[in-house]
């Protein structure tokens, strides 16, 4: 396929899980991918040495190392913000650096890189920011933090989708349900709970959710902005 030749797409997160399923993705497609990661160096250079795209270390906590990996990517086609995690646990024990910590990761770098992605993009560009379904459903205690910064991100989309429309650029939050990765195994401890909330009782698997944010990035979805895109199995239904 060659959907995205000669385009530029960068992923903060690629290294593992959906990040690197949308990688490979992309490659599949036939753009010119770069990937960051954090902690997984040797997946990361396996991934790319596997796929002929290029991984750079990039701290998605470290504000202004991310504002200079966009601005170094130059001109992009598509950004896409998948990098995020979750913290578990009772919000009255929780460390409020780790915390913070996390606001920095799951919140301010995607609204950072999205802002200077924007002021490179040319006509047709596409951001993509991965979110979750707990951005509108939060059915258990303990992620009141991660919830926090997957609604934080719908309000990012409509906002920006009004300042970046007029350039001719769309912005989009694509909200997985639960994904069978590294974060979420489908044979980890929370998987009947988890299924119980679903009307398709199985983890997605991060390739459906790359498919949707390929469909988001490409010619077809022009007219899609400030949404969000859910692909959960009806959890949030
Ligand atoms: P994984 O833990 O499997 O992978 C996370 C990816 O994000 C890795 O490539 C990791 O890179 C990267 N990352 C994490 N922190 C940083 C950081 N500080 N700087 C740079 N990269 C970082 O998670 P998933 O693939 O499951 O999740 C990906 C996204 O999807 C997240 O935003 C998550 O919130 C969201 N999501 C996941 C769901 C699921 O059920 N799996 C459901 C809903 C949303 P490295 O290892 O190199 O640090």
């Amino acid at each position: 396929m060659s959907e995205f030749k000669n385009k530029s797409v960068l992923v903060l997160g690629g290294s593992r899980g959906i990040g690197a399923s949308i990688v490979r993705r992309f490659v599949a497609d036939g753009a010119t991918v770069t990937f960051t990661y954090n902690g997984s160096q040797a997946a990361a250079e396996q991934l790319a040495a596997e796929t002929g795209s290029t991984a750079v270390l990039t701290d998605s906590a470290d504000r202004d190392a991310v504002i200079e990996r966009v601005r170094q990517s130059g001109p992009l086609d598509v950004l896409v913000v998948n990098a995020g995690y979750a913290i578990f646990g009772d919000a009255l024990d929780q460390d409020p650096d780790e915390i913070d910590k996390l606001f920095r990761v799951n919140v301010h770098a995607p609204y950072h890189a999205s802002v200077e992605a924007a002021r490179q993009m040319g006509e047709g560009g596409r951001i993509i920011v991965i979110g979750s379904v707990n951005g509108d459903r939060m059915p258990i205690p303990g992620m009141a933090s991660y919830a926090l910064t997957k609604s934080a991100l719908q309000g990012m989309a409509r906002g920006l989708a009004r300042d970046l429309g007029p350039r001719g650029i769309t912005i989009n939050v694509v909200q997985p349900g639960p994904i069978d990765t590294d974060a979420n195994p489908e044979n980890g401890p929370m998987k009947d709970l988890m299924h119980s909330f679903m009307a398709i009782k199985r983890h997605g698997r991060p390739e459906e959710v790359a498919a949707m944010v390929a469909w988001l990035a490409g010619p077809e979805a022009g007219f899609v902005t400030g949404a969000m895109h859910t692909i959960d199995g009806a959890f949030g239904a």
